[in-house]
């Protein structure tokens, strides 16, 4: 059968981008697309090939990675380095098992499960005992010498000792870098420490496979130390006039004998479930690990089994790489917009073309700050690398340099608030937030009234953003106060509403009337004032009007507000805008001194909650005071006894990785307020 000239053509197009991208990630280690979009163009392929097998002569898919870089010299590996097939879930692994068996006869076989490091392959050749040779897989057969930068890796050795040394060893396995380690770069990167060429490198590194490609591929091998590389092996090649063996986990045992780091999640199992389960569970737990993984890889035991099983053009039939979801995903960076807190502060944000990653559909995330989006250097118009690793937040990582528009500009922090009257927009000396000073801003206004309803303050269910900005909109209210007076009628002429939700929404905005003093305290949103310290002026005061009436000084003597909140406190209530909001709720007939005297439920005791970034609602006192109240501690750093972690905005990295190694829980603030009342995990 001829196959039809627009399969041929659309093999041809997937041929060329495919062999673009391979160029671009192996050799120049800078890929324009991410892994599981090239994932994808190979299927495709495969799809093509599967049905017109005349297709697959010539094909990039029986090829090994790409060619070796002439700035080193060539090494022929002796024993091929092969790639490994792919299964993408359950029913391509059972289906793999299936070929594996049909090709024993039917026989069963035991398995040795691994995590897949992802990081690059590399050869180290002793001879004697003595490291001789590092070498690159290249394409398989001609890798690159990396000798002397491989030298600098501290978990490899230099010389094998004892009796049981081969004459001819060569131990294989994955260079990689730790996400500890990559943090450290990349800080040094924004600090303009780290040197490359001669000069400050500019650009971050995106992610550590990236990083360890790149650092393991320098011409000045100061270079490759400095970054910290580490070394899991897996495999033998070359072996003369070693110990014999029949299972691949004894060759594991031997290479951790004579020195060499073996990863110890590495499991021997008997069934296919079993395999299959350790999949499933790192695919789960992938950020316990100090190091990235993009997936498991299960491999045939038996070693006489994997002489009858044999080898693809590309890679052997014993083995199969079981394949997570990706958590990083190009995407085109349609804008960068600013949005305004209630404190007035602007922070970017990026709107990009929605993409589905990490298990959701990723459509906007922080730039927290004008020095952010200078540090990544991205722009409108940009691809971008976003990711979304397990509960943290969406990232922009950074752009893909090689497809930025020629006629693009870095991005200008803007000099006016998007709100309707324009107002200005000041970044301080010294600071790093920009800010709209405009009390009077629409938007900073909807923010209050926003945070006067949510949940650690009044509470009130059913009003979120949409609605706020749909009453502000309508010029129904401009403050808090003005909730109160909001009839049934007034909601049910705005888009959305019928009159069972309006009549709900009425019903909780009237029973917030009588939520706690404390409460009250906090959804004032008072700078400084956050939920500790409003309960223990509730505690010290008892009404509203007492906290009103009191002195700067009276209130500076209760135990956990000090000068800088009781200055504050005052500053607020003199404000005469502010007197006039208080009068509205006071003639709304909302409850000024309810104080709730019994102390709050220890629901914290004994559990250790460290706090990085910055809150909304909590200053990093307050969030600490809030978790001792309830019975917690709140220690600086994160340490295997951590019950939680919370992440606020700008968190410390360091914090954030120490969690997902020792897989603590990550909480943002919805999560912390929930553990705060509850004592358990969202
Ligand atoms: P692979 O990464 O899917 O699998 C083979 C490699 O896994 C081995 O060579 C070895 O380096 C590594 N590995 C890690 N842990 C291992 C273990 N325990 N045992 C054995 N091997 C282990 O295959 P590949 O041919 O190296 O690369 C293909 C992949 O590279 C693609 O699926 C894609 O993710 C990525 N890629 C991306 C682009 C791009 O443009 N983004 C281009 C080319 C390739």
């Amino acid at each position: 059968m001829a196959v039809p000239p627009d399969v041929v053509k659309r093999a041809e197009e997937l041929r060329a981008q495919i062999v673009h991208h391979n160029t671009r990630y192996y050799e120049l280690d800078s890929p324009e697309i991410s892994d599981a979009d090239y994932d994808q163009l190979v299927r495709s392929l495969q799809h093509l090939e599967a049905e017109y097998p005349e297709l697959a002569e010539a094909s990039p898919l029986q090829r090994v990675g790409g060619a070796a870089a002439a700035a080193f010299s060539p090494v022929t590996h002796r024993v091929p380095m092969m790639s490994l097939d792919n299964a993408m879930s359950g029913e391509e692994l059972h289906a793999w098992s299936e070929r594996v068996e049909r090709g024993l006869a039917g026989a069963g076989a035991a398995f040795v499960c691994e995590l897949k490091i992802d990081g690059l392959a590399i050869s180290l050749r002793y001879e004697r005992g003595e490291l001789v040779q590092a070498a690159t897989r290249g394409d398989g057969k001609v890798g690159e010498d990396v000798t002397a930068n491989v030298s600098t890796i501290a978990v490899i050795p230099a010389r094998l000792t004892g009796p049981s040394v081969p004459e001819v060893l060569e131990v294989r396995g994955e260079v990689y870098m730790s996400l500890a380690s990559f943090e450290a770069l990349n800080a040094r990167v924004a600090a303009g420490t780290e040197i490359e060429d001669r000069k400050p490198r500019k650009e971050l590194f995106v992610n550590p496979r990236n990083a360890a490609a790149g650092s393991l591929r320098q011409k000045d091998s100061r270079i490759t130390a400095r970054r910290e590389l580490s070394f899991w092996s897996y495999q033998l090649g070359e072996v003369v006039g070693g110990p014999q063996f029949s299972r691949h986990s004894e060759t594991l045992e031997f290479i951790g004998s004579l020195g060499f780091p073996v990863n110890p999640e590495m499991r021997v199992v008997v069934g296919l479930d079993e395999a299959e389960a350790f999949c499933r569970h790192w695919q789960e737990h992938r950020h316990d690990l100090g190091y990235d993984i993009d997936g498991a890889v299960v491999k045939v035991d038996d070693l006489a089994q994997r002489e009858l099983l044999g080898f693809t053009a590309k890679a052997p039939r014993w083995a199969i790489a079981y394949k997570f979801p990706p958590e990083e995903r190009n995407t085109v960076l349609r804008d960068i917009q600013v949005s305004i807190g209630r404190t007035g502060r602007a922070t970017p944000f990026a709107v990009l073309e929605p993409v589905f990653v990490g298990g959701s559909t990723v459509a906007m995330a922080t730039l927290h700050n004008e020095d952010q989006v200078r540090l990544k250097d991205v722009r409108p118009g940009d691809t971008v690398v976003v990711r979304k690793a397990g509960d943290v937040i969406p990232e922009v990582v950074g752009p893909v340099l090689g497809l930025r528009p020629k006629d693009s500009e870095p991005w200008v922090f803007p000099s006016t608030c998007p709100c309707p009257i324009g107002s200005t927009l000041v970044r301080a000396e010294g600071e790093a937030d920009t800010r709209c000073v405009e009390p009077s801003c629409p938007f900073q206004r909807d923010q209050r009234i926003i945070y006067f309803a949510s949940r650690g303050a009044m509470d009130i269910e059913g009003l979120g953003e949409r609605t706020v900005q749909q009453l502000s909109d309508a010029g129904l209210v401009a403050d808090p106060g003005d909730l109160f007076g909001i009839t049934v009628e007034q909601l049910l002429d705005l888009e959305g509403f019928a009159r069972v939700s309006a009549e709900k929404l009425v019903a909780s905005i009237d029973a917030s009337r009588s939520r706690p003093l404390p409460r009250l305290l906090t959804a004032l949103g008072i700078k400084h004032l956050g939920p500790a310290a409003a309960e223990a002026l509730a505690q010290a005061f008892g009404t509203l009007d007492a906290i009103m009436a009191a002195s700067e000084a009276d209130l500076a003597t209760t135990e956990g507000v000090g000068e800088v909140i009781a200055a504050s406190i005052h500053r607020w209530f003199s404000d005469a805008d502010h007197r006039a909001i208080i009068e509205k709720l006071r003639s709304s007939g909302v409850d000024f001194g309810r104080v709730e005297v019994s102390r709050l439920p220890q629901v914290l005791t004994g559990r250790a909650v460290v706090v990085t970034g910055t809150l909304e609602r909590y200053s990093r006192d307050e969030a600490e005071a809030a978790i001792k109240a309830r019975g917690g501690k709140s220690p600086g750093s994160v340490s295997a006894k951590t019950f939680a972690l919370v992440v606020g905005e700008a968190p410390s990295a360091g914090k954030v990785t120490k969690a997902q190694e020792v897989g603590i829980p990550v909480l943002d603030e919805a999560g912390f307020i929930h553990l705060l009342e509850h004592g358990e995990l969202p």
